[in-house]
């Protein structure tokens, strides 16, 4: 379906869940999120009747995503049911990676077509530092079962945090070297708990291309600018919401693990969508679609609009 812009929304981001079993500095505080009652949550009946409207206003292409989607229980389920629903064409995930080695088969299984696993250094320090709970063996042990299960073209999110893991983007982008990844490197957006980090942290991706001045454009995919290192087996993608603005690209509405539909990640705007069944639901998300903005208003001065953190939207 097209919004007003004229983009083509084809992508639902669906998180089911705000909570996770890491702390991010820069997504969730160190105490985690207020628990909630499980029927605060939207059940899997709810996820699969949204997923089924959604598709009937044209979306094609489903992730879910959290907090950590691998830690609501029965995810696999889950999987098997949206993957099934009609007119949906690709169902991927975006993970921590650290459950993988747990779940990356029953989610081959499933029928998840692609996973993107968060990665934000190679540096054992620092990874214990910046997810305050989880080590970088296990997220490596992610990457590997991800493989071992069948999965193919998987992303490697790095969001870049200066004074934090510039140092680590040559070894960051180096796992496309020998592997067909799709290594991205994520501006920082000022938003939740990082939205009044002092300016250096928000790094520019141009940061990317100093480090690597060997790398040449190769086109884009959706919001990511893509490189290629010659020789390398994958390739190196640069996500700068900030920088360079990337509304124009926008194909995606986001839910909310409590069932408010986000037309824009950095709009403050929401629809409820709980109770809705049938015409109603479809009606209500094909507003949500018209109703996209033109873009964000973030920028060095300006955090996010939304009145959510990320662990709660899902990225
Ligand atoms: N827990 C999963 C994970 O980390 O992949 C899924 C949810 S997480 C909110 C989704 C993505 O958002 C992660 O790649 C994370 O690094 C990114 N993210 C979180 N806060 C961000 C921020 N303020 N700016 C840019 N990316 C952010
Ligand atoms: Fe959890 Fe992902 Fe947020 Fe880190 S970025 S705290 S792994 S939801």
């Amino acid at each position: 379906m097209l919004d007003t812009q004229g983009r083509t929304i084809r992508y639902l981001r669906l998180s089911v869940t705000d909570r996770c079993n890491y702390r991010c500095l820069y997504c969730m505080g160190e105490e985690g999120v207020p628990k909630l009652s499980h029927g605060d949550i939207l059940s899997f009946e709810e996820l699969e009747e949204i997923v089924r409207a959604a598709a009937a206003c044209g979306v094609k292409k489903v992730r879910l995503t959290g907090g950590e989607p691998l830690v609501r229980r029965g995810l696999p389920q889950l999987c098997r049911r949206l993957r099934d629903v009609p007119g949906i064409e690709e169902l991927d995930m975006t993970t921590n990676g650290s459950l993988l080695p747990q779940y990356a088969r029953e989610l081959k299984e499933a029928g998840v077509d692609r996973l993107n696993i968060s990665l934000d250094t190679l540096s054992e320090d620092t990874f214990a530092r910046l997810t305050r709970r989880g080590s970088l063996s296990e997220a490596l042990a992610g990457l590997e079962a991800a493989e071992a299960a069948g999965f193919t073209n998987t992303k490697i999110n790095a969001v870049l945090i200066g004074g934090i893991n510039d140092r680590d983007i040559p070894a960051l982008a180096g796992l496309a070297r020998e592997k067909a990844y799709s290594v991205r490197f994520i501006e920082l957006m000022p938003m939740g708990e990082c939205a009044c980090w002092p300016r250096e942290r928000f790094l520019p991706a141009q940061a990317v291309l100093d480090a690597l001045p060997g790398l040449e454009h190769a086109g884009t995919s959706g919001v990511t600018e893509l490189y290629r290192m010659p020789g390398w087996a994958g390739t190196v993608g640069l996500i700068r919401p900030m920088s360079h603005h990337f509304c124009a690209a926008c194909d995606r509405i986001r839910v909310t693990a409590d069932g408010m539909l986000k037309p824009c990640l950095h709009s403050a705007a929401e629809l409820p969508l709980r109770g809705l069944h049938g015409r109603e639901l479809e009606e209500a998300i094909c507003l949500g679609i018209r109703s996209k903005p033109q873009g964000h208003h973030m920028d060095a001065q300006h955090s996010s609009d939304s009145l959510r953190g990320m662990n709660e939207i899902g990225g």
